[in-house]
């Protein structure tokens, strides 16, 4: 190497040396807490203890607002913006403490109970049977018994199953970040 560009390398490093250095430190500072951050991060939600909305369950569908999954039923590829459950126990539970806003029926969705609780959070469970033991109005206890999953929901279900969405301040929120639903 010629001696003139060793010296223009040397210069190079000389003036810039510090500064390289101390790119690559925050770009690793940030590599590591990207890396550390869990992908679904608990809110805290201090005043409010969610419950499970079935016991014994199997998640068959997950929550998913960016990426698609694939409904065999309606052979398309969709957003879910709500957790699918399975469980041998049929049972139906309100998540939270609230009020029944609406019990209401239809062809894609089945039996649809609709639960407003604290904070603005509201609870959806679909595809439930029509023996609803709640009507509009009712006031519920988390862990209360609301009725049954079952396969009503004909956009969705071939056997029983649950629909469940959490909505905040109108929003479907992911159910993940309030309520431990993956270690039943
Ligand atoms: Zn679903």
């Amino acid at each position: 190497m010629e001696l003139s560009k060793q010296n223009k390398i040397k210069n190079f490093f000389k003036r810039y040396g510090v500064m390289i250095v101390a790119g690559v430190f925050v770009v690793a500072i940030a590599l590591t807490i990207g890396l550390t951050l869990p992908k679904a991060q608990q809110v805290s939600t201090p005043n409010l203890s969610f419950t499970v909305p079935m016991t014994d369950a199997q998640i068959t569908k997950d929550f998913s607002d960016q990426d698609l999954q694939y409904n065999p039923i309606l052979n398309r590829w969709e957003t879910h913006l709500g957790i699918d459950f399975a469980s041998e126990n049929s049972a139906v539970y309100s998540v939270l403490d609230g009020t029944i806003l609406s019990v209401t029926n239809n062809s894609l969705e089945g039996y649809v109970v609709e639960i407003e609780h604290a904070d603005g959070f509201v609870s959806v469970y679909s595809s439930l049977s029509e023996n609803v033991l709640v009507k509009e109005g009712d006031t519920v206890e988390g862990g209360q018994q609301i009725g049954e999953a079952s396969n009503t929901a004909t956009a969705e279900f071939e056997e029983a199953g649950l629909h469940f969405c959490l909505l905040k301040d109108g929003l479907e929120v992911d159910p993940n970040l309030y309520i431990d639903l993956q270690n039943k």
